[in-house]
């Protein structure tokens, strides 16, 4: 190779680097302009939405009754979709979120509170009651006992929390089981306590939606009709009856 050679081949070479930056250059660009266009396009998508729906308020529902009624298979059910067989019982209070979105306006957030049923939690529990929003009073309809003893959950939530403005249900679960309650004697029971009675499994998850739905239905009217201040409470009434009971009955109050 001669010097003349030898100093077209070290052009060419520059030549390339410099075409290889420019391609650099050109990437970088390109890149930019897709960060932009990503920036442009979905933030300001995000920050629509969020102009749009009205976080409206946060409400605390909580579980009470006997361990093993199902109050958490309940929850995992609504929350999660999901049902074990094998759950590992709860140990003093959990608890889950979940939201509710009305006409893609306003969303309120269920804070759903878990309890352990067990009489050493039930102080525990306690100081929860006074921030509820609303209750399940969960009973398992396959246990005669776990009914008998509502109302011992009932008299121990309503000497710390007895705002009739928070609305209580009659939750008997595990209604694909076999019955071991007249429907009658539940019946009266939340007649007698002015109460909502709601037949769920939250194994077939028959009336786990539509209970939650209900309750984050009646919240939010109550909110914007009432505030925080709403005395009585006006029901809306969405779940439907399952096939082998009365499922709901309406609170008194209404
Ligand atoms: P908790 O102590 O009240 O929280 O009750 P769990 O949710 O832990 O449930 C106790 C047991 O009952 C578990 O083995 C669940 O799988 C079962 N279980 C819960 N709900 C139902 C239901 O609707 N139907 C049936 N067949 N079993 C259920
Ligand atoms: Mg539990």
């Amino acid at each position: 190779m001669d010097k003349k050679e030898k100093e077209k081949e070290k052009e060419n070479k520059n030549e390339k680097i410099k075409v290889d930056e420019k391609e650099k250059e050109n990437i970088k660009k390109q890149g930019k302009e897709n960060e932009k266009i990503k920036e442009d396009g979905k933030p300001k998508k995000k920050e629509k939405k969020e102009k749009e729906e009205k976080e409206v308020k946060t409400f605390k529902i909580i579980t009470l009754g006997n361990s093993g009624v199902g109050k958490t298979s309940i929850i995992n059910r609504y929350i999660k979709n999901q049902f074990d067989t094998n759950i590992a019982s709860t140990l003093g209070m959990n608890f889950d979120y979940k939201e509710i979105h009305f006409n893609n306006k306003d969303k309120i957030i269920l804070k759903l509170l878990d309890t352990a049923g067990q009489e050493k939690y039930k102080s525990l529990a306690k100081s929860y009651f006074k921030n509820a929003d609303a209750v399940l009073f969960v009973f398992s309809v396959d246990d005669k006992e776990s009914f008998n003893t509502i109302n011992e959950w009932m008299e121990s939530f309503n000497s710390i929390n007895s705002k009739i403005n928070v609305p209580r249900y009659l939750v008997g679960n595990k209604n694909d089981l076999e019955r071991k309650i007249e429907q009658n004697s539940i019946d009266e029971f939340a007649r007698n306590n002015k109460i909502q009675f709601v037949s769920t499994s939250a194994k077939t998850k028959n009336n786990i939606d539509e209970l939650f739905e209900e309750i984050g239905k009646k919240l939010y009217i109550d909110f914007l009709t009432k505030g925080d201040k709403g005395q009585n409470s006006i029901n809306i009434k969405i779940i439907k009856k399952d096939q082998q009971s009365k499922c709901c009955l309406g609170r008194a109050d209404t």
